[in-house]
């Protein structure tokens, strides 16, 4: 009697990869040609690519009926990428892999043993070089896992990759959680399981260009934080109450200097000032608490998290 060998899904959220897919698909199919014991499935995510990059997809799917792909209408981001792959795949194992070989394909195998050999449900990587970075994009990194660690309850490993090998089970509790905005990073800690972590030198990107600039990492460092931490809420009700008692002591100053002698009110350019200070601090606090509505706005709109164009089935 045959047992049947365990699927693992490679998903591989890819935008404007022209440059490296084939590279990236060469390198892992030596591995998974190694791995006999297991068979493979890729699922390319085309993330509304404006290059070659579905093109060549495509060609691939054509001699490898292990390569499946799903092509979003526009471009919808990585999370989304992510998802529709988690979403989409049939393995009994998942792996998210980034098409650039910054996750080594020989790491699936050493994954996978371990899963194997130790009982765990999940070995995910990360990294503590961080070689590729700029100084900046390193002391952001740096500051926000800090920040992260304090005001949020759902911890992050610091470094964390998106590359994991999970099983079934793991998969699916992140699939049921439906949220549309999404930070991955945060929903993977959140959902729990028995997880390996190994930190690596995570190489540099072997062809083309990151597709994360400071903005775009500084919205997802402010994604990250509105989906995972409350924190900032609490912290503008504590300063707003501080206020009210800073005034309030401050108005009974007032009225027993004047009461008991007879000092005339004056101070008003101190006055005006500390009017545009808490003015400010109010709207300060209103914006956080915009952007925290700004979210559920979203969430309340249930709007889909990926269009799907095309996929591997329809060709
Ligand atoms: N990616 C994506 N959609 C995006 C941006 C990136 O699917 O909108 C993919 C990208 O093709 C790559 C992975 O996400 O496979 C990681 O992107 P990148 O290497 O640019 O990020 P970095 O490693 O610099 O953080
Ligand atoms: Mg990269």
């Amino acid at each position: 009697m045959t047992t049947k060998k365990d699927l693992i899904s490679l998903i591989v959220p890819s935008y404007n990869e022209e440059k490296t897919i084939s590279i990236f698909y060469e390198a892992t199919n030596k591995i998974t040609t190694k791995m006999k014991n297991v068979d493979f499935e890729f699922l390319f995510i085309d993330d509304g690519s404006c290059d070659d990059t579905l093109k060549i997809i495509k060609d691939l799917a054509k001699k490898d009926k292990r390569v499946r792909y799903i092509s979003f209408s526009r471009n919808f981001g990585k999370e989304s990428a992510m998802y529709a792959g988690l979403e989409n795949s049939k393995g009994d194992y998942v792996a998210i892999m980034d098409a650039d070989m910054q996750d080594p394909p020989e790491m699936i195998e050493k994954m996978y043993n371990l899963i194997q050999s130790d009982g765990y449900d999940c070995v995910a990587l990360c990294t503590s070089s961080h070689k590729d970075y700029s100084l900046l994009r390193k002391i952001f990194t740096n500051c926000w896992y800090k920040l992260i660690g304090i005001i949020s309850s759902t911890k992050q490993v610091p470094g964390a990759r998106d590359f994991r090998l999970m099983k079934r089970k793991v998969v699916n509790s992140i699939i049921n959680m439906k949220e549309y905005n999404r930070y991955s990073k945060g929903i993977f800690s959140f959902v729990g399981f028995d997880t390996k972590w190994i930190d690596y030198d995570a190489p540099n990107r072997v062809a083309g260009e990151s597709k994360f600039n400071f903005i775009k990492l500084f919205k997802y460092a402010l994604e990250g934080i509105l989906a995972f931490s409350t924190m900032p809420l609490v912290i503008s009700a504590f300063v707003g109450l501080l206020f009210c008692l800073i005034a309030f002591i401050a108005i009974i100053v007032i009225i027993i200097k004047t009461i008991v002698f007879g000092d005339p009110v004056g101070g008003w350019p101190s006055l005006a000032c500390i009017i545009t200070l808490i003015g400010g601090i109010q709207m300060f606090f209103f914006g956080i608490m915009g952007m925290y509505m700004s979210k559920l706005y979203l969430e309340i709109k249930k709007r889909p998290i990926y269009i799907v164009k095309e996929t591997e089935e329809e060709n």
